[in-house]
């Protein structure tokens, strides 16, 4: 794995970390081509890969709470299943995790599932 070309030959050039050198963001580092020998300079960008997801409870919408499926069901939180935000269960979390997992129950007793 390379971690750049360079700019005048397109060969892949390796930055060399010892000491740190090119974590910097924002500042140039000089570099020697080890194919051309001509000098470069590059800047470090460090990325992060995100993941977005749209969450319409935080902008005009209503949370979407869920049961948190906690075992023992007494622990059970409301959970948004957008933003990931917790409550303290509310009766009806509870009714819902006590629902589901008597669906659960119906499910596995029933093969043709899917009593909604
Ligand atoms: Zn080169
Ligand atoms: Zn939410």
């Amino acid at each position: 794995m390379s971690d750049m070309n360079c700019p005048y030959c397109e060969a892949e050039c390796e930055v060399c970390h010892d000491d740190g050198h090119g974590y910097s963001e924002d500042t140039r580092h000089e570099h020697e081509c080890h194919s051309c020998g001509k000098m470069f300079v590059f800047e470090t960008v460090i990325t992060f890969d995100y993941h977005p997801i749209p969450a319409d409870c935080l902008n005009t919408g209503d949370h979407e709470w869920e049961p948190s499926f906690t075992y023992p069901i007494e622990y059970t939180k409301g959970v948004c299943k957008h933003c990931h935000k917790e409550r303290k269960a509310t009766d009806e979390d509870m009714a819902a995790a006590v629902a589901y997992r008597a669906k659960l129950k119906h499910r596995a007793s029933s093969p043709k599932g899917e009593a909604e």
